[in-house]
């Protein structure tokens, strides 16, 4: 297997990553993007309005656009999930399941995604029955029966776009209450096609090659309905998941990435970016920021590394001005 060589390895390729892609490459660093797929939270985004420079624009949309930016200056991207990154010699090997690759310093953009329960028949029927996204996949349900597990504002929000397509939705949560406007709940409930199953829990997915039922259990009591259903939407929270990464940097009691205030973590060459870090603001602006402050941190390092002692603090300083335009004072 030939082993590529890059400067610059960022693992995720969402805006964080791409970001840092973009910032890479315009510093000049060979710059590998290594994602398990294109866009990461975004895709789930049908519109953002608080992105700058844009007063609505659709998630897919503003990756697009970066991903595209990022290849104009020569970011390479690959389709691979990353399951190991060890050190060997002034290389960091970054390992996929598809292939390995060596960058001089790494960018760990790798963000959240959506937690799983846990529970037996989930990973299998994952994408024949079981959803972890009700925008994109509500449509898909029209006129069938499916479930619904989760809560707070968020649960009512899946529960009011789920009702709109499904012919039934069950909602599972595990309080009395899914949310604590009544209100709220109650307008959500006057279409007359949703079950409320409080103080519940799952106990498996079942079905032979799509989902058939779900088995939940009353908490109070002890009680254990199969659900006859075509789908199951689990929406009960994001998580970073840094398993691979647990002995290479240090990481949070959440799983985050412990970075410093120039995107650095524990190990030396090694950065990250976004959501996967501990940083609290899970937004698209400050990851591309974040993702645009590791890969300066990342040149920095990789120039110290090649005998050059340099420290940026922009990334134009060393762009010509275009011809006739103004000139960049320093
Ligand atoms: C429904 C929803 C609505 C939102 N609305 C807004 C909004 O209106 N405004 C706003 O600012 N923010 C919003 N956000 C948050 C915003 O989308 C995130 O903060 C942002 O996308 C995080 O970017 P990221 O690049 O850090 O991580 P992610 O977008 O999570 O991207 C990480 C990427 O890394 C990949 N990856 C993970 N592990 C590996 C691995 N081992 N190997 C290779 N690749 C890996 C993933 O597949 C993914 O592509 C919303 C999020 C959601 C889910």
């Amino acid at each position: 297997m030939k082993v590529r060589e890059y400067d610059v390895v960022v693992v995720g390729a969402g805006i964080a990553g791409l970001t840092a892609a973009l910032y890479a490459t315009r510093q000049g660093l060979k710059t590998l993007v290594v994602g398990a797929d294109l866009g990461g939270q975004l895709l789930l985004v049908s519109e953002i309005q608080n992105f700058p420079g844009f007063k609505s624009i659709r998630g897919f949309e503003l990756i697009r656009r970066v991903e595209e930016q990022a290849r104009s200056y020569g970011a390479e991207i690959i389709f691979d999930e990353v399951v190991e990154v060890r050190r060997e010699k002034d290389f960091f090997v970054i390992r996929g399941r598809s292939g390995e690759y060596r960058g001089l310093a790494v960018i760990l953009a790798c963000g959240k995604a959506p937690k799983e329960l846990g529970i037996p028949g989930e990973r299998e029927l994952r994408g024949r029955g079981v959803s972890y996204c009700v925008v994109c996949d509500a449509p898909l349900f029209k006129g069938r029966v499916v479930a619904l597990i989760s809560w707070g504002y968020h649960g009512v929000e899946n529960a009011a776009t789920l009702s709109n397509y499904a012919k039934k939705v069950y909602w599972i949560f595990p309080s009395e209450k899914p949310y604590e406007d009544e209100e709220l709940v109650a307008s959500v409930l006057s279409k007359g096609n949703i079950e409320l199953i409080p103080n519940s829990t799952p106990l498996a997915i079942k079905g032979e090659k799509r989902v058939e039922t779900l088995v939940v259990r009353n908490k109070e009591k002890g009680e254990i309905r199969e659900l006859k259903v075509d789908g199951v939407f689990v929406e009960v929270g994001y998580e970073a998941k840094t398993g691979f990464l647990r002995g290479v940097v240090k990481l949070n009691e959440k799983g985050e990435v412990i970075v410093d205030r120039e995107g650095r973590t524990s190990t030396p060459g090694i950065f990250a970016a976004g959501d996967v870090t501990d940083v609290p603001y899970k937004q698209a602006v400050i990851a591309a920021g974040m993702g645009a402050m590791a890969a300066l941190s990342a040149y920095s390092y990789v120039m110290k590394l090649k005998g050059r002692r340099v420290r940026i603090v922009s990334d134009w300083k060393h762009l010509k001005p275009k011809e006739g335009g103004l000139s960049l004072r320093l």
